[in-house]
């Protein structure tokens, strides 16, 4: 293995210095055993489920991990031993079961600090889509005029609602992609937007169903009076995860990311108490399986791509709690859109006195990373410079009491979320 050792030292160099650029470098990429595992997909000997039925956990599925992540954790998860299936200069794929995609994301969150950090994929053929440089984005006009919306819609957000839906989030035992508990929590988060946006027609809860595992995404629709066909996506992840235990670990995800899921229930309710319509339609995204390799948010992307959705713009919140750095707000600053980062902070600066800092994340850190991977505009806002974020997330003391029993932090995502939803759905 010392070739392929060499090999990895000498990408990650290339990859520490082209990581500002999410899509320098890529190219097709050198299969490095294509052979045997093309001829396995195409036989159909994968161990790979039917569409229709459940995935189990020795099932495989394919991942795509960086180089540089690669070669940081050397012989964790015997990446040392594992043969890539293929690889290029930033990106390698590696066959794995399903079982051992929680291995890797507690390898990845502890050795890391990465919360996902990788791509998981059902076939080789949707693992080998990585290897390609992503699409550009479009580009659009980002203009601040909605001053008379914005202003008195954020003097409605409210800390104690943003508290009330984290402790309601966070009371789940788990909210674990495969167990029972983290379906019920997808169900649960669904009657709860339904609850909060009655008597309002133009808006839709839905669940999304992925099939492989128990736990559905959750989405809330506004749609739009003027341009229904045009989209804005605000998102975060439902599902929590502590250690390698799955469904049995006690996995209270208060920060990470029942916060994320609170700016977007409080964004919603800010919408129906202030009676504001949008123009394009906007779109709450409840992400499942976030923490298995972005799985959720991945599927629900592909398929926009694939339906020729016009998503205008993504805003992922994953961590919004925990005020560790001395800025309010991180703009994650890799892998995201430069030009709608640009218009963010113009947003804050416009809207409010928070100060703004930039931090980076790393290949596939969170939900955002499967939109910029479609080619559409993404971006993360952050709670903390990425080092210095929640020391107690992916454990059983990810509570509320971490943050001071109080939504002070979330609160300012909040309006940042509510002031991007109405400028973008104009
Ligand atoms: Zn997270």
């Amino acid at each position: 293995m010392g070739g392929l050792r060499t090999f990895l030292v000498l990408t990650f160099m290339a990859a520490a210095t082209s990581s500002a650029a999410p899509d320098a470098g890529f190219d097709q990429g050198v299969d490095v055993r294509p052979a045997i595992a093309t001829a396995r997909e195409a036989a159909g000997m994968t161990g790979r489920r039917l569409a229709s039925s459940p995935e189990r956990a020795d099932d495989a599925v394919w991942i795509s991990v960086s180089n540089a992540d690669v070669a940081a954790l050397k012989g964790e998860f015997d990446f040392s031993r594992r043969v890539p299936v293929s690889q290029n200069s930033l990106v390698s794929i590696f066959e794995v079961t399903v079982a051992e995609l929680d291995a890797l994301s507690d390898i990845m969150h502890h050795r890391l600090r990465k919360c996902g950090g990788f791509f998981a994929h059902p076939t080789l053929r949707a693992a080998k889509a990585d290897m390609a440089e992503p699409p550009l984005a479009m580009a659009r006009a980002y203009e601040i005029d909605q001053r008379e919306t914005v202003v008195p819609m954020l003097k409605l957000v409210d800390e104690a609602a943003i508290t009330e839906t984290i402790k309601r989030l966070a009371a789940f035992k788990n909210r674990y992609y495969r167990s029972e508990t983290g379906a019920a929590s997808a169900r649960w988060l669904r009657d709860y937007w339904q609850e909060l946006s009655k008597g309002r027609p133009d808006i839709t809860v839905e669940l999304f169903r992925h099939g492989g595992w128990a736990q559905e995404s959750v989405i809330l629709t506004v749609r739009g009076k003027a341009e229904p066909g045009k989209v804005v996506v605000l998102g975060g992840h439902l599902d929590s995860i502590a250690g390698w235990g799955g469904g049995d670990n006690v996995a209270p995800g208060a920060d990470d990311d029942a916060s994320g899921i609170a700016v977007l229930t409080e964004s919603a309710r800010v919408i129906v108490a202030s009676g504001y319509k949008p123009g394009s339609t906007v779109k709450f995204i409840a992400y499942a399986a976030e923490e298995a390799g972005l799985r959720g948010s991945r599927e629900i992307a592909d398929n926009f791509k694939q339906n020729g959705v016009a998503v205008q713009g993504v805003l992922q919140f994953d961590m919004t709690n925990y005020r560790g750095s001395a800025d309010d707000i991180y703009l994650i600053a890799d892998n995201v859109s430069e030009a709608q980062n640009a218009f963010l902070g113009k947003l804050i600066a416009a809207y409010t006195d928070y100060r703004v800092g930039t931090t980076k994340c790393g290949y596939a850190c969170s939900d955002h990373a499967s939109w910029t991977r479609n080619g559409y505009s993404a971006s993360l806002p952050f709670e903390a410079k990425f080092d210095e974020d929640n020391p107690n997330i992916h454990t059983a003391n990810d509570t509320l009491a971490q943050s001071g029993g109080n939504s002070l932090h979330a609160f300012k995502f909040a309006k940042v979320a509510v002031a991007y939803l109405v400028e973008m759905g104009k």
